[in-house]
């Protein structure tokens, strides 16, 4: 039984999370707080009240029994939607043509897929890749984007801790402010996942004794400091078996063979697997490295067998996690990916019982810093489908 946390956070200083390690000049700002810095900061929280790594520190930081999960920039409690890579909108105008944005997943089901243009008034610009990002309202596309800002700093020198001499560096660094000036309050939401319910106690102390967090780089200047605002137990989603629904409904209407049932995974995540030999899992990924192998099948494009698949890569730095140390970067596939696969009606049982445990438990490596959280059939594949056209 895995008990689920939904924390909030908000920023009091501007942060900066890296997208690779430090060491060059120009450094830009993840849009979302890791798993792994949420991870990093609880567990020197939990240091500083209680000194030594004991027995629980263990247990809660290093390890299995607690997946820190990503948080995302959120508003008002709405629902934010990953802007998948399946997205589009209009080439010239993006997002600020909001009538342009659709997902186009499902045209691969067509063999006559439409050539879509945008549908604003005089506009009819061609469709392009419109991934990234954030939806707090996919009925709307309103578009959330905490607000960047860069910062010019002096280096420090490691051996002597005074200013480094001609040494200056540009940083971003992310606001809990939005971009389009609004006076809506942002904050950063994720979910802590239990599998060991034993350790709800000790994790409910931390949160309730350490209100201030510090996370990210550039501390010794102020930055990254963070409050908890909010954290509650929630309830696991059981909505798949409807969300599965809706989506081959619209599959259908898309062009879907009635004979199959598809499903899509959504990367929430980055996904870190490795083959038998240990090389990351990229352009070969298939069923069975989500445990599907019986009866699922990739969905192929009409006119070709080539996979449906928008997979993107993207460098982590890489963990070992058995000795708590850095270790070479790695790649691994973005979050925002998508794979589009079918089973027969027959196996639908089995395939949802096997799903459910991919969306509750995740999938791969370092699933407790919160890489390999997957969403089948993510709404906005068939929700906006329609959209733009
Ligand atoms: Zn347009």
């Amino acid at each position: 039984m895995t008990t689920e946390m939904t924390l909030s956070l908000r920023l009091l200083s501007p942060l900066a999370l890296h997208r690779t390690r430090a060491g060059v000049q120009y450094v830009e700002t993840l849009d979302y707080i890791p798993g792994t810095a949420l991870r990093g900061a609880l567990a020197e929280a939990y240091l500083a009240q209680h000194g030594e790594p004991d027995r629980v520190f263990e247990a809660l930081f290093l390890s299995e029994q607690v997946r820190y999960g990503d948080l995302w920039p959120t508003i008002e409690d709405g629902p934010t939607t990953l802007i998948p890579a399946t997205a589009q909108a209009c080439k010239r105008h993006g997002l600020q043509h909001k009538n342009s944005f659709r997902d186009s997943l499902l045209d691969a089901l067509s063999s006559h897929p439409a050539d879509d243009r945008c549908p604003h008034p005089r506009c009819g610009e061609p469709l392009d890749k419109a991934g990234g990002g954030y939806l707090w309202d996919i009925q709307t596309v309103a578009r959330l984007q905490p607000r960047s800002r860069l910062r010019v700093s002096t280096a420090i020198e490691r051996s002597t801790g005074a200013i480094a001499r001609e040494m200056l560096f540009t940083q971003h660094t992310l606001t809990g402010n939005l971009k389009d000036n609004s006076k809506k309050d942002l904050f950063f939401q994720g979910t802590l996942r239990l599998t060991d319910p034993t350790l709800r106690d000790e994790l409910a102390l931390l949160l309730n004794a350490g209100k201030l967090l510090f996370l990210g780089s550039g501390r010794s200047r102020g930055l990254g400091e963070v409050e908890i605002d909010s954290w509650q137990e929630t309830t696991t989603d059981d909505s798949l078996s409807e969300r599965w629904r809706r989506f081959n409904e619209v599959a259908q209407r898309a062009g879907g063979d009635p004979d199959k049932r598809y499903f899509s995974l959504t990367l929430l995540s980055r996904l870190a697997l490795r083959d038998e030999l240990l090389r990351p899992v990229l352009s070969q990924i298939s069923p069975r490295h989500f445990g599907l192998s019986n009866g699922v099948e990739w969905a192929c494009y009409p006119d070709s067998s080539r996979p449906v698949r928008f997979v993107d890569r993207v460098m982590v730095a890489g963990w070992n996690a058995a000795m708590g140390l850095p270790k070479t970067d790695t790649v691994a596939l973005a979050r925002g990916s998508v794979l589009l696969f079918w089973c027969a009606p027959s196996q639908e049982e089995a395939v949802l019982a096997r799903l459910k445990e991919i969306e509750a438990e995740g999938v791969g490596e370092r699933r407790n810093e919160g890489f390999g959280q997957i969403a089948v059939c993510y709404p906005i594949h068939n929700e906006c489908w329609e959209g733009g056209r």
